[in-house]
């Protein structure tokens, strides 16, 4: 069987609906999550639903039992028990016989400065050690963090970020999860590291110049110090934690962090990612 962690979420259940379109039997598939009253219409349609909780070891035996493969999609906050859950995970995949893990990383984990960033590197240095095959997803920026907001975005006629000029490689979630089915079901991808992106990268400034294309409303991009841009999010009602470290995310954006080139993701999924302009298109009319 192949089980996806996080499937009660949204890349999650977009990949366990990839791998039906492939042709996986529903009942080789294991959907886990903490709160599994979420994917009843998966458990509807045969796939076993299970409940996994990172923090808990027990949880995580009972949910894998019978796995070839398993899908760890991070979890994200609270931020400093990440590692920690992304470890038992590990250890629960290793001691349950799976062969193959794929990890949903960040872009350029080795060498980013973010505090997210520092969480994927010690959860892939993590999956090495133990000796797990492993096949690294180092997914890009997700297109809706901005196609999500797009309400806000409008009513205040601006994007607001920290990210400066840098690129963004952003890709949708569901060719993210497109290329976590492909690894999970072809073969040869053991110990491969994918640097996984859109084709057409762009800065806030270029996202902000097509949403104005797109909805034809006037919107600018509004670049802040990141200690503002953190209060920015707060007071708009994020917890403290996720505001700081999604500002951190930022910075990390402005670095360059999360642009990449690779075209690993057009090559797993065997066609060009959604661009910008497509998925702002398909949100037509507004
Ligand atoms: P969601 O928030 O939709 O899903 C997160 C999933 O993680 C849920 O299924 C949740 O399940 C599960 N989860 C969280 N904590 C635990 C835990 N302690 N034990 C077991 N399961 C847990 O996020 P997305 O699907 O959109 O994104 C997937 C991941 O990608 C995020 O968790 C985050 O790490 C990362 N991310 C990436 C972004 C990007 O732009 N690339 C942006 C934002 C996040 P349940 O609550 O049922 O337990």
């Amino acid at each position: 069987s192949i089980v996806v962690t996080g499937a009660t979420g949204q890349l999650g259940r977009l990949t366990v609906e990839a791998l039906l379109r492939r042709g996986i039997p529903a009942a080789d598939i294991i959907a886990t999550g903490r709160d599994i009253a979420g994917i009843k219409d998966l458990a509807d349609r045969g796939v076993t639903a299970r409940r996994a909780d990172f923090a808990d070891a027990d949880s995580l035996a009972e949910a894998f039992a019978g796995a070839e493969k398993l899908l760890l999609i991070s979890a994200s906050v609270p931020v400093d028990e990440r590692v920690a859950n992304h470890r038992r995970v590990t250890d629960a995949a290793v001691a349950a016989g799976v062969s193959l893990v794929a990890y949903t990383s960040t872009t350029h984990a080795d060498t980013a400065t973010t505090v997210i960033g520092a969480t994927h590197r010690e959860t892939e240095a993590y999956l090495r050690d133990r000796g797990i095959p492993s096949v690294v997803l180092r997914n890009g920026w997700y297109l809706e963090n901005y196609t999500g907001q797009l309400p806000q975005i409008l009513q205040h006629g601006a994007v607001v970020g920290a990210a400066g000029e840098g690129r963004i490689s952003a890709a949708s979630r569901a060719d993210y999860a497109e290329a976590a089915a492909v690894v999970l079901t072809a073969e040869g991808h053991a110990g491969a590291v994918y640097e996984l992106g859109g084709d057409a990268s762009f800065t806030l400034a270029e996202l902000a110049a097509a949403i104005s294309v797109a909805t034809g409303e006037q919107v600018a991009y509004a670049d802040l110090p990141v200690r503002e841009f953190a209060q920015v999010l707060a007071a708009a009602g994020l917890p403290a934690e996720l505001a700081e470290v999604l500002a951190d995310a930022d910075l990390g954006l402005s670095r360059g962090e999360m642009y990449t080139d690779s075209g690993d993701l057009r090559r797993l999924i065997g066609r060009p990612p959604v661009t910008l302009t497509e998925a702002l298109a398909a949100l037509q009319p507004l």
